[in-house]
């Protein structure tokens, strides 16, 4: 376990956290390098034994450090921006295991894309195909890709992070893929390399990944009749996490369902996870303000806000509460609620807690995934220190910004400053 009780105080790893809030302030993120390193290596290890690729998607967690993490035990990075593949560039990804996604990639991405090599580019239209194959084309390259397939599978998840049905923007339909790939083939500056998918986030079942593999494998076979053939099939991300009592599929469990039709037909297997790599490896540490008593309800007034972690707010999502400093068991009912001017700037509603006072500490569980990477500044509120522990030590692997950092590239027009 990354974070447990010791001495009636929660560590992660080996370091208390009561440590890094004296030192580094409140709120900060932090990490356990172990958890990082046991998250990658859950798929590594079944991806290895099909000479299948793991591609960490960087959006769950860009923190160049936990990138350098998980890149060093193998893994490569899936990108949904120029910007995500600038991080792994600078975490020291090897390009070649990079792979591309997004519904609104930009000439200037995929220029940039193209110069780095990276394996392919995931497109989800036809139209962004078109445009490749020209900036392809002016660059002298021919750019690798596969087509994002919308296998129309119901992920039974939230609906915010469900992408693999008809109705989403994702992807190009069943219906529609033969065409695009013949189409496809006959663009001069592209290769035709792959198949992807991703049906969504969160899932806590193995079947909707089965499903969706099964319609691609038939997709493939058509595709075979066609002539075309294709060297990598991308399934995605999205194994769920505990965030509560979710019972998710090991990866390895998603793995073996499909190696034996995935082998059969020469494929080379692509993941692309992220909440499941990261999320359980990092909580989100906070201290309490103020209690605040009303008639109808008990607050805790916290130092963290949904401008830190913003999953409460956006999906309703469920973080455990936990007391740094171990209580007796849940006596009250208490929202759990940051300093922005938003009734939905909370971090926990309706919840059983103990007994808090002004000054305590609380961990937001679960929090390694879309904690750090969806924060903003809103309310103009620095964002927060990253800290990432490796056994007895710690080391805080984002700063705290300033006040400065908030301004920086601001400008008031001079015809304002009456000049
Ligand atoms: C977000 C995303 C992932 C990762 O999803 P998780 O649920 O974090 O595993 C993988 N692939 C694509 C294309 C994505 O958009």
């Amino acid at each position: 376990m990354a974070f447990s009780y010791r001495d009636g105080v929660l560590h992660c790893e080996d370091v208390p956290l009561s440590e890094i809030a004296e030192r580094v302030g409140t709120p900060c993120y932090i990490y356990s390098y172990k958890a990082i390193v046991e998250g990658i290596r859950s798929y590594l290890l079944p991806l290895a034994e099909v000479g299948g690729i793991a591609c960490f998607a960087v959006k769950a967690n860009s923190n160049l450090a936990v990138l350098r993490a998980v890149f060093g035990e193998g893994a490569g990075a899936d990108i949904v921006s120029g910007g995500e593949l600038f991080r792994a560039v600078r975490a020291g990804v090897d390009t070649q295991k990079v792979v591309f996604a997004g519904v609104g990639k930009t000439e200037k991405e995929m220029e940039y894309a193209l110069r780095m090599n990276i394996l392919m580019f995931n497109v989800e239209s036809w139209q962004e195909l078109e445009l490749l194959n020209e900036v392809a084309g002016r660059l002298g390259k021919k750019a690798p890709v596969a087509i994002r397939i919308n296998p129309d599978v119901d992920p039974e998840t939230h609906p915010y992070i469900a992408t693999g049905l008809k109705k989403s923007k994702f992807g190009i339909d069943m219906e529609e893929a033969e065409e695009v790939y013949k189409k496809a083939l006959s663009l001069t500056n592209i290769e035709v390399l792959g198949i992807h998918c991703h049906i969504g986030s969160q899932i806590t079942k193995k079947e909707p990944f089965i499903d969706a593999a099964e319609r691609l494998f038939s997709l493939i076979d058509r595709l075979n009749a066609l002539g075309v053939n294709l060297k990598y099939m991308d399934i995605g991300g999205g194994i769920g996490i505990r965030y509560k009592d979710e019972e998710p599929p090991a990866p390895s469990e998603v793995i073996s369902s499909i190696k034996d039709e995935v082998k059969k037909r020469g494929l080379t297997l692509i993941m692309e996870p992220g909440r499941s790599v990261v999320g359980n490896a990092g909580v989100f540490l906070t201290k309490v303000l103020y209690v605040k008593k009303k008639a109808e309800k008990l607050f805790y007034v916290v130092d963290g806000a949904m401008n830190d972690l913003a999953r409460p707010a956006l999906y309703n999502a469920y973080h455990e509460v936990k007391s740094v400093v171990q209580k007796e068991d849940s006596s009250v009912i208490a929202d759990v609620v940051g300093p922005i001017c938003e009734t939905g700037d909370f971090l926990a509603k309706d919840r059983k807690l103990p007994e808090f006072e002004k000054g305590e500490l609380l961990a937001v569980m679960g929090a390694g995934a879309y904690g750090f990477t969806m924060a903003s500044n809103y309310n103009s509120r620095p964002r927060v220190a990253e800290v990432m522990v490796r056994g007895n030590e710690w080391f805080v692997v984002r700063e705290r910004e300033s006040y400065e950092d908030l301004i920086r590239g601001e400008k008031i027009p001079s015809f304002l400053l009456g000049v």
